[in-house]
């Protein structure tokens, strides 16, 4: 039994062939530049991908699949469980456009081909948003005019939700501890980045807002901003929405400030001596230990704080600098544990610090693969 996880973005289409019993994955991988050259559209990168799983000798037939598993971003207020879909919800995943522009369009793209190629399957939307639904109002709202709020649908939804979930499920498993007993502190920092406050097993803040712009510094996209800096460009520099949105998504974070978005070539940069890239590092490190020290308020205790994504899972210097120095706040990082690689779930933290901090690979394609499953 295995499940095809689809996710489709506006150029590329990542998809996973994943038995969800034993998590082996037996094909993954991307289609890029989607939109152009001979990958003209979601059509053409879906038949991609169909013959690139053949060229791997995984024929459709016969790969025993039950399900297509779609990630979509943005679910609203809606939906927040893996949900079967139907033309009904087709159409309004794509009423949730405007809440997520960027990405449930290129998310209907994807699940209309899938649809029309792969007929007999149940395909399942899995959201980004779902596991934050239910995040206390303190949390959620924004302190504006609450009508227009309302009318406009505009709430703290988050987003990295079933990567959230996913991880602070493993983290509470590999400590042996019931999940409903913990307080959690996840980062899931990749491309995009966000941070998440989990008590006794529910969400109760999440960086990420009404769109996936707001909170920690990620690869291109600026996260928090004084929001006065927008109608300022707006009205002083001329630029129109499009341009303050393009810059905001697509040319700020540590691209923006130090010229790299990955943090492969970031540190390549740091350590000739850019002091640019050395900028946008500290930027970046100084709004996450932010994060952290807000959430430990939030949460009152805090028993685990798990990196996980691209940079948590494999940034050295990133877990050690944003928790250095937090000894009177109870983290004491190893530095040997810190620096030793694995993908498994590991502890970073000396034994005798009261906070746990862990390691944990997350593994959104998995945890989608298992909702599918458990719904067919
Ligand atoms: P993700 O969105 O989780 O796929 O993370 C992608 C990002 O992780 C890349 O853009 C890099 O910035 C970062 N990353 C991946 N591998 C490494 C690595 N070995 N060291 C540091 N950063 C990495």
């Amino acid at each position: 039994m295995t499940v095809l996880v689809i996710n489709s973005g506006s150029s590329s289409l990542k998809y996973a062939v994943v038995k969800p019993a034993t998590g082996e994955f037996l094909a993954d991988g991307i289609i890029e530049q989607v939109g152009e050259g001979p990958i003209a559209d979601h059509d053409a990168a879906l038949t991609a991908t169909f013959d690139k799983l053949a060229a791997e000798g995984l024929h459709l037939d016969d790969l025993g699949l039950v399900a297509v598993g779609h990630r979509v971003v943005h679910g609203g207020k809606k939906f927040y469980r893996p949900t079967l879909i139907d033309d009904a919800l087709v159409e309004e995943i794509e009423e949730l456009s405007p809440l997520a522009p960027l990405h449930n369009p290129p998310a209907v793209l994807g699940i209309e081909v899938a649809r029309r190629m792969l007929p007999d399957l149940p395909h399942i939307a899995v959201f980004d948003t779902a596991f934050f639904h239910n995040l206390p109002l303190a949390a959620e709202m924004y302190a504006i005019d609450r009508k227009l709020a309302d009318r406009w649908r505009i709430r703290r939804y988050g987003f990295h939700g079933t990567s959230h979930e996913y991880v602070s499920r493993q983290a509470a498993e590999f400590l042996g501890r019931r999940y409903g007993s913990l307080n959690q502190i996840v980062l899931h920092l990749g491309n995009g980045a966000s941070a998440s406050a989990i008590a006794n097993g529910s969400p109760v803040d999440t960086s990420m807002g009404l769109t996936p712009m707001e909170g920690l510094v990620m690869g291109t996209r600026s996260g928090d901003i004084d929001p006065g800096i927008i109608m300022y460009l707006w009205r002083t520099a001329g630029m129109s929405v499009e341009d303050i949105e393009t810059m905001l998504n697509r040319n700020s974070g540590v691209l923006g400030l130090g010229g790299a978005n990955d943090f492969r070539d970031l540190r390549r940069l740091i350590e000739s001596g850019d002091s640019a890239a050395q900028l946008a590092y500290d930027v970046y490190v100084h709004r996450l230990r932010k994060y952290v020290g807000a959430y430990m308020a939030v949460l009152g205790r805090t028993d685990v704080i798990s990196f996980t994504a691209g940079v948590g899972e494999n940034d050295i210097g990133v877990r050690r600098d944003a928790l250095a120095g937090l000894a009177p706040l109870g983290i004491e990082i190893d530095e040997a544990r810190n620096a030793g690689p694995s993908r498994e779930v590991r502890c970073i933290s000396t034994p005798e610090s009261p906070i746990t901090v862990l390691v944990v690979p997350t593994n959104e394609e998995l945890a989608i693969a298992q909702a599918c499953a458990e719904m067919v």
